[in-house]
């Protein structure tokens, strides 16, 4: 019986990330309106037509990439702010820079890095944007990432009230200028303004151990009541806990354990300093975790201990977070990650190409609440399609190690987000993307000259 559709990727090798995890070697995948109709052998689809053909031999056919943490306005300062750990990079580096960056700087740079994510495969970015974060600022963004044709959300990183845990660890004043009830009042504007079927607005106190108490509970109950999910940073650095617990007597997970607030909609970045109760609380109550593990190598932060937290029950995801010092290529982080976890364990299964592959789709998929990460009838139709001609991809005996550990986005050859192709060899479907690239080097280049920020390091000392 003949079928209809509106765009078959044929004769590519599917990697569908379904609950048996099948790869079919020369798949078909149907695509109706924004969603996936039929995934299966050509010879089971042989009776469907469409109006589009892409022909995906010699291709890889695999579930769009989940990025569950960026901040994509951080592409303006990239580069730059090289060799310190995080509380030196933010006190010194990234917060004064943050808060002087103007709406159009940071809209510029959103929008370069978006179209470098979706250009490497992703289709889904949960951007925690900080700065400027004001309302009008907040809502550009959204409106930068629906109209580039990507899925997400803006998580709206929110500093409130200068605390005394800010204060005594040095991070600028700039950021923390208004008092909770202000941030509370304007992230329920920026809720209640924002429509979108593909980007979503999500409430972010900024990181739980520098914001005040309140103000996290203010914003956890506003997810709450517009039936969003929330997203903090928490514990990423090894005095994280400990500068936390000396100012409230208990370590932060604990907190927000006691106060009711964790639970799924709750995703946290990093988490890597949990200790065992921790783990468990995160775990019971289905947590999700954004690991970003290029990041945590960059700022020396540590390996997270995901083996103990997926055994606990928290959903992990992967993220770029941010690309001052490095690119948003989820390829390279797929594999970042096996190769932190094996060399902190020094345990060869600590983790494999499965397990990456894993939680940058379906794992992302669940700790933003989306109906994707994989590739299967009825889900949304979120596809990449990767190229397997190159010399490095030769031979494929296994499709997903070669992805993990052989891959990088400039393999990517189309990406589709919500049944649409919004990129296609070398080319952003709905955008110019040379003008996005000017306005980049333009608007960042303004940036950087006006806050005068260093752009070389000093030459380190000669190896004598
Ligand atoms: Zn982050």
């Amino acid at each position: 019986m003949t079928q209809h559709c509106d765009i078959l990727l044929e004769g590519g090798v599917v990697v569908t990330m379904d609950d048996a995890r099948r790869v079919i070697e020369r798949g078909v995948v149907a695509v109706r309106g924004n969603r996936i109709a039929a995934v299966g052998t050509q010879a089971e689809l042989s009776g469907w037509r469409a109006q589009r053909i892409v022909d995906c031999s010699g291709q890889a056919v695999i579930p769009g990439l989940i990025d569950s943490h960026n901040h994509l306005f951080q592409v303006a300062g990239r580069g730059l702010g090289d060799g310190m750990a995080l509380w030196q990079w933010l006190s010194e580096f990234m917060l004064p820079r943050a808060a002087g960056i103007r709406p159009q700087e940071a809209v510029a740079a959103v929008r370069v890095g978006a179209l470098e994510a979706m250009s490497s495969g992703t289709t889904t970015i949960i951007d925690n944007h900080y700065a400027p974060n004001d309302t009008a600022a907040t809502l550009q963004v959204a409106g930068a990432l629906h109209d580039m044709g990507l899925r997400g959300a803006v998580a709206r990183g929110v500093f409130g009230p200068f605390t005394d845990i800010a204060r005594d660890n040095h991070l600028s004043p700039l950021l923390f200028q208004n008092s909770t009830r202000h941030e509370i009042d304007s992230m329920r504007e920026c809720l209640a303004e924002w429509h979108s079927d593909r980007v979503q607005i999500w409430p972010s106190p900024i990181n739980v151990i520098y914001n005040d108490q309140d103000l996290v509970q203010g914003l956890v109950q506003l997810a709450d009541e517009f039936d969003v999910r929330w997203q903090t940073h928490c514990s990423e650095a090894a005095i994280d806990p400990e500068i936390y617990q000396q100012a409230y007597g208990l370590r932060p997970f604990i907190w927000m354990e006691k106060e009711g607030l964790l639970g799924h909609r709750a995703s946290f970045a990093h988490a890597i300093w949990l200790d065992d109760a921790e783990i468990e609380c995160s775990g019971a109550r289905q947590c999700g975790i954004a690991h970003n593990p290029m990041s945590n190598q960059y700022l020396a932060s540590g390996a997270m201990r995901l083996r103990d937290a997926r055994a606990a029950g928290a959903t992990v995801g992967m993220g770029a977070d941010g690309a001052a010092g490095h690119l948003m290529d989820m390829f390279q982080i797929m594999r970042q990650m096996v190769y932190v976890q094996r060399l902190h364990t020094l345990d060869p299964e600590a983790s494999f190409a499965e397990e990456a592959f894993e939680l940058a789709t379906r794992g992302g998929a669940q700790l933003a609440g989306l109906d994707a990460g994989c590739l299967e009838q009825g889900r949304l139709a979120d596809i990449a399609v990767v190229s397997l001609r190159g010399a490095h991809m030769a031979p494929c005996f296994n499709p997903v190690a070669n992805l993990v550990y052989c891959a990088s986005g400039r393999d990517v050859t189309l990406t589709m987000v919500d049944g649409r192709v919004v990129y296609e060899n070398g080319r952003a479907t709905l955008v110019d993307q040379d003008e996005i690239v000017h306005e980049a080097h333009a608007q960042c280049k303004g940036l950087i000259e006006r806050l005068d920020i260093p752009t070389r390091r000093r030459p380190s000392a000669p190896v004598r």
